[in-house]
């Protein structure tokens, strides 16, 4: 009998109140659908909370433990919903990753999963249980807690899927998603379906829906995701593939915009010396999204590059290894505006169209970026509302 894994984010577990009406959509769902898993996230806002109390003791504190003290968070809902889910008359069991062996590699704070054995699982399955996992932890060769990175949880409910051979279900706080965030345009619509390739897209560049490894991971396996509001009534998204493009379809499916980024730039950096600095900055597991350099002159050149806000400091210092301090400048105020869509591939003049919207409205565009389904353009955070409201008038059709 197949198998659905449902996924609820922090805000729908937020408190009792919230976990009970899951857990009674859970039993109501049971009746049709037998088999079910959930994923939970940890209640509203703790594991924010979490880092706060960590950092406020040090700025840095050691990634181990910090991983430690942040997987606690899932263990509490995890346990929670299925005390909820007996005390309504369901049975229900949780596991943590420790108890299924959610294996994973890769440093604390952003491991990968590797396997998960879901043995335990199906047994519970068999027997009538539902059965609750914690989210966005895994278990390390060395036996220690790791996490898998801020919205992890998406990730572990489609590994579950994919494991378990289910589909999934991700619960959360929104409709479904949008062409751009609604929050930043007032008439945005809901999309039906999108691309795994568009929703990767999306959510790596700052839609907030989802965790992008969990879309890759989706895609990798096709497995089909639906995005829908926690007790919801309103028809969500799914997210798919071989989606039916239609001969006249919009060439743009997705806007979004990210603040998360800041800019470096260094000037005079001996061209010898550039893949030595990507190397450094790699080894720090530091990514890089954008990239500019100018020709050189004498051996010399520009480069410009964004990372993580939170990276800065760290990125700064491996700079300064290989030039003067006044040559590295950061800017802080920068937002990666992208917009998405497969019709790119056929349709010309799609860049052209941007460049003249944001150059009608003074935007000054400082990195571009671009896939074949993509055009990524960093701009001053100073002018992201006009730019949203100026792109979704011209490609919202
Ligand atoms: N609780 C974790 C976070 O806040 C994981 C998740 O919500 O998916 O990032
Ligand atoms: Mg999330």
């Amino acid at each position: 009998m197949s198998v659905v894994v449902q996924k609820y984010g922090g805000s729908s577990v937020a408190d009792t109140d919230k976990i009970r009406a899951i857990a009674e959509g859970i039993i109501e769902r049971k009746k049709t659908d037998p088999n079910i898993v959930v994923v939970v996230s940890a209640m509203g806002k703790t594991t924010d909370g979490y880092i706060n109390m960590a950092k406020s003791v040090t700025d840095k504190p050691c990634k181990r433990e910090l991983d430690a003290l942040l997987s606690t968070g899932e263990m509490i809902s995890a346990s929670m919903l299925a005390i909820t889910l007996e005390a309504l008359g369901c049975k229900a069991i949780s596991y943590n990753a420790y108890q299924l062996d959610i294996h994973t590699s890769g440093n604390h704070g952003k491991s990968l999963i590797d396997d998960i054995n879901v043995d335990r699982i199906q047994e519970s399955l068999d027997e009538g249980y539902v059965v609750v996992v914690t989210g966005f932890q895994g278990i390390n060769d060395e036996g220690d807690i790791t996490t898998l990175g801020r919205g992890g949880s998406d990730t572990s409910a489609v590994a579950l899927a994919v494991k378990l051979n289910g589909k999934c279900e991700i619960y959360t706080d929104v409709d479904g998603v949008y062409f751009t965030d609604p929050r930043a345009y007032a008439d945005a619509k809901k999309l039906d379906e999108i691309e795994y390739e568009e929703m990767l897209e999306l959510a790596s560049l700052g839609a907030k829906v989802m965790h992008s490894r969990s879309i890759e991971l989706a895609q990798k396996y096709g497995v089909e995701v639906y995005v829908g509001r926690t007790c919801g009534t309103v028809k969500g998204t799914y997210i798919r593939g071989g989606k039916n493009m239609k001969l006249e379809d919009k060439v743009i499916t997705g806007i979004a915009t990210s603040d998360a980024d800041s800019s470096i730039t260094i000037k005079e950096l001996d061209m010898d010396n550039v893949s030595a600095l990507f190397e450094d900055i790699a080894n720090k597991s530091i990514s890089v999204d954008m990239i500019s350099q100018t020709a050189p002159i004498d051996g010399k050149l520009n480069v410009s590059f964004t990372i993580p806000k939170d990276e800065v400091d760290e990125c700064i210092e491996l700079a300064k290894k290989y030039t003067s301090d006044e040559n590295v400048a950061v800017d802080n105020e920068i937002t990666k505006f992208s917009l998405v869509g497969l019709g790119m591939k056929h349709t010309s003049g799609v860049a052209s169209k941007v460049f003249r919207i944001f150059k009608e409205n003074n935007i000054r565009v400082k990195l571009i970026t671009t896939s074949e389904i993509r055009i990524t353009c960093a701009i001053n955070t100073s002018d992201k509302e006009v730019a949203i409201q100026k792109m979704c008038e011209e490609f919202n059709v």
